[in-house]
């Protein structure tokens, strides 16, 4: 399947990416994280996003839709992936769909996570995530590690984003608001959205979007 995940920043789509992308056999791309990995390479194209990213702005579409592109073409992602902040406004979708109509395929899914406002910003100002890769998510009160600042699953140092201050998470939801969220209505008309709330147990979720895929896949 060839899901795109949407929601605002902390609405949980990295956290149920990575179990969603588990169960499903398919590869996780987050262009947030390929982007982060740039930025710790210290690589050109992570020198050009940071400053974006920084700002709470987006990234230009050239080089994201290229480095999109890129791994997508990867050979894990030819039966399938799972697309975590990618696209992020009505040209890159645009991009992503002619991309794959040339090789004969479509998106499938939209999986779209609904979370109040209030809740969003409450976890993304408790967000940490460990320095190596795949970068692990916790919240310090939602899933706090067993050792503060220590990632539980690889030993790796937890950190706080950056782009985490509560200016520029402010500055991310109207930018979520007025580029991305267009998306949801691009999708659409192509009938392909599924909205289900972010709100619960992370496990709870994951099975609630597991069962919303399975609606869509069946009414297709
Ligand atoms: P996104 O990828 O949408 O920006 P994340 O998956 O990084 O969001 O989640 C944002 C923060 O919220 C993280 O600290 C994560 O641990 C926490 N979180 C994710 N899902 C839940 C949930 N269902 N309940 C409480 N906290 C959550
Ligand atoms: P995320 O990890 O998804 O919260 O993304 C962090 C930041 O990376 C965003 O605020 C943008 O600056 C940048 N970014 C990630 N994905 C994209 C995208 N598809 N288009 C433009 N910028 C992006």
């Amino acid at each position: 399947m060839r899901i795109v995940l949407v929601g605002p920043p902390g609405a949980g789509k990295g956290t149920q990416a990575v179990r969603l992308a588990e169960k499903l056999a398919i590869p996780h791309i987050s262009t947030g994280d390929l982007f982060r990995a740039n930025i710790s390479q210290q690589t050109e194209l992570g020198k050009l996003a940071k400053s974006y990213m920084d700002a709470g702005n987006l990234v230009p579409d050239e080089v994201t839709i290229a480095m999109a592109k890129d791994r997508m073409e990867q050979p894990d992602a030819e039966g399938g992936f799972l697309l975590d902040g990618f696209p992020r406004n009505v040209s890159q979708a645009e991009a992503l769909d002619e991309l794959l109509v040339t090789e004969g395929i479509k998106v499938d899914a939209v999986l779209d996570l609904e979370v109040p406002e209030e809740e969003v910003v409450k976890r993304i100002a408790g967000r940490r995530l460990c320095r190596n890769e795949p970068s692990h998510v916790f919240h310090v009160t939602y899933s706090p590690p067993k050792k503060e600042g220590v990632c539980d699953i690889c030993g790796g140092e937890l950190y706080q984003r950056d782009d985490d201050s509560e200016e520029t998470v402010r500055k991310r939801l109207e930018v979520y608001h007025t580029q991305t969220e267009p998306i949801i209505d691009y999708y659409k008309t192509q009938g392909l959205v599924v909205t289900i709330s972010s709100l619960g147990p992370v496990d709870e979720i994951t099975q609630r979007a597991l069962e919303a895929l399975k609606r869509e896949k069946a009414e297709q």
